[in-house]
């Protein structure tokens, strides 16, 4: 591609840095500058990265391997973001930006460990100048000039050969688009080995110099401040309790417990080859529960399919975008429930935020906790007084309490059962999930299942011990948020794009235990569920379910996605 303009040149450069006398410098070709400064701010610019996924172990192979894709496709990325940008007198002030963000990142990198999200650059914005004058140190010259000295001094020793608006478009929209179709191969020739990296250690990817702060630049942008602007419309002003709660003895309690990467293909009770649920099997051969066996996710990460599971919108409606509407929660509290959030996770991503929410951790449980990690058996300890605790008044209508598991997070699904737990051994211990033998990585998954049955079984009998004793009419609905991949067509993990998703990932196990009470109360047939058990479902059923099963009467209800309601009696 020629790309050079050597008469046109003088006229456009900056002033200051255009030659005074003589013969005019020959101009950089925009193409050599893009390429150029990528690759540099790809290998030079993220040095903590490198050292850091060097520090993690493996063979050095493996090592080099995992730097060489993750570097290929910072390269890639940065070349369509630099041909965009190659215009005239904006290049070279951008290109300038980014070397110093880079520069300073590195420092704070190197200095204090920190890494780049939008919470930090959120924060680094609203930083006075005395919190500024305590951060910097005489090391910091030395790292700027490490990291944009050179580059800087290349930049500007040159003008660049860029065209008029027209023709250069035509240029930088082909420079994007071939270094897209780069970024696409180096992504999926490094799929495997960066997923699993990305998912176990994810603060590495806000070490992406300078994307990370690109990313969060772009996110403060389009997400924090449209929100500020436009605040959460409100779900289900009209909600009421039905004419049940009037005439009640007991207050209703329902568990709604929110899966992790559970896929329904490993669930005993799916018809799956080995016995991973043997607890829930039991309750099933009691009568009281029912396993939905068609149910499709919302998502294919946490991200996306938490809020969309208790959002008032499906999932083609956008109920799998940000979510800008209240949700199920807020609609129970709204109509006089008590609502109690635990969590054995990483946060209830907003879902949470306007209810009562414990953690797991809260208090280390003997046994069950190590660290900042701990069992989903965990959740129970202490879960009476939790309850107890809650507001009488709104208690005594009745409680809607999520618990949100760990259930089978990976890739160290290893960890995700005691090892007195283990049904199926050996298990792949190593977080690099292609090294494991397929049947070992099947074994620690199947564990994690069979440990989310153990844990669902204590739950049922905690439940079944409060109906029985006459403290509330009980009742349970498990759902996961997405499957995994392991192995099936070299795919592993999960989060692949919906439109192309394998159905390990988006066909998730869904259960639900009704205590008798509950089933007189909101005149449900077992039988009648057990028969269309089959029917196929999505997490779009879960909010108009809920709000059917515990009588909560709204507009927003929708009886068509009332999963419960053709075999119950509106009460
Ligand atoms: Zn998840």
């Amino acid at each position: 591609m020629q790309l050079s303009l050597p008469h046109a040149f003088p006229r456009f450069s900056f002033p200051f840095f255009s030659r005074p006398a003589g013969l005019p410098k020959t101009p950089t070709r925009p193409g050599l500058a893009v390429w150029g400064l990528a690759l540099w701010l790809a290998s030079v610019g993220n040095l903590p990265l490198w050292q850091r996924i060097d520090a993690l172990g493996g063979s050095p192979a493996q090592r080099l391997l995992l730097i060489a894709g993750m570097g290929a496709v910072i390269a890639a990325a940065l070349v369509v973001l630099l041909s965009l940008l190659a215009w005239r007198r904006v290049f070279r002030p951008v290109a300038t930006g980014l070397l110093l963000v880079t520069a300073f990142n590195t420092h704070f990198m190197w200095q204090y460990g920190v890494v780049i999200d939008p919470t930090m650059l959120a924060n680094a914005l609203h930083t006075d100048a005395h919190e500024v004058r305590d951060l910097l140190s005489w090391t910091m010259p030395g790292t700027v000039l490490l990291v944009a000295g050179l580059p800087l001094w290349a930049l500007w020793r040159r003008p660049l050969a860029l065209r008029r608006a027209w023709p250069q478009a035509g240029r930088n929209l082909l420079g994007a688009l071939s270094a897209l179709a780069l970024l696409v191969a180096a992504a999926l020739l490094s799929y495997q080995g960066l997923a699993s990296l990305m998912r176990n250690h994810k603060d590495l990817r806000y070490m992406a110099n300078p994307l990370n702060t690109v990313y969060a630049g772009a996110r403060l942008a389009v997400d924090q401040l449209p929100r500020q602007v436009r605040p959460l419309q409100p779900v289900g002003e009209d909600a009421k309790l039905g004419a049940s709660y009037a005439r009640q003895q007991r207050p209703p309690l329902l568990v709604l417990v929110i899966g992790e990467t559970a896929r329904a293909q490993n669930f005993g009770l799916n018809g799956y080859a080995r016995q991973t649920t043997p607890g829930l099997a039991r309750w099933q051969a009691q009568g009281d529960l029912v396993n939905f066996g068609q149910v499709s996710s919302c998502g294919t990460n946490t991200q996306v399919s938490l809020p969309c599971i208790f959002s008032p919108l499906t999932r083609t409606q956008g109920g799998d975008k940000t979510p800008e509407h209240e949700n199920l929660l807020d609609v129970l509290q709204r109509a006089g429930l008590a609502v109690l959030w635990v969590d054995n996770q990483s946060g209830c991503k907003g879902v949470c935020d306007r209810m009562q929410h414990a953690n797991a951790n809260d208090h280390a449980v003997p046994g069950l906790c190590e660290g900042s990690e701990c069992f989903d058996a965990a959740m129970l300890d202490g879960l009476d007084q939790r309850i107890d605790a809650l507001d009488p008044q709104r208690r005594a209508r009745g409680v809607v309490l999520v618990m949100h598991q760990m259930g089978s997070h990976g890739p160290a699904y290893a960890h995700r059962a005691p090892e007195n737990r283990k049904l199926f051994l050996p298990e792949c211990r190593s977080i690099r999930l292609s090294d494991c033998p397929h049947e070992q990585l099947v074994n620690a998954y199947d564990n994690s299942i069979a440990y989310t049955d153990s844990f669902l079984d204590q739950t049922l009998q905690w439940l079944k011990a409060r109906a029985d004793r006459g403290s509330e009419d009980t009742g349970l609905i498990y759902v996961s948020d997405h499957g995994e991949s392991l192995g099936e067509n070299g795919l592993y993990l999960h989060g692949v794009p919906y439109a192309i998703a394998p159905v390990q990932q988006t066909r998730v196990p869904m259960v639900g235990w009704f205590s008798k009470g509950l089933q007189q109360r909101a005149g449900l047939s077992m039988g009648c569920l057990r028969g269309r058990a089959d029917q196929p479902i999505s997490h779009d059923h879960i909010f108009h379910s809920v709000l059917g099963l515990m009588d909560v009467q709204t507009r927003v209800h929708q009886p068509a996605l009332d999963a419960l309601l053709p075999c119950g009696s509106a009460a």
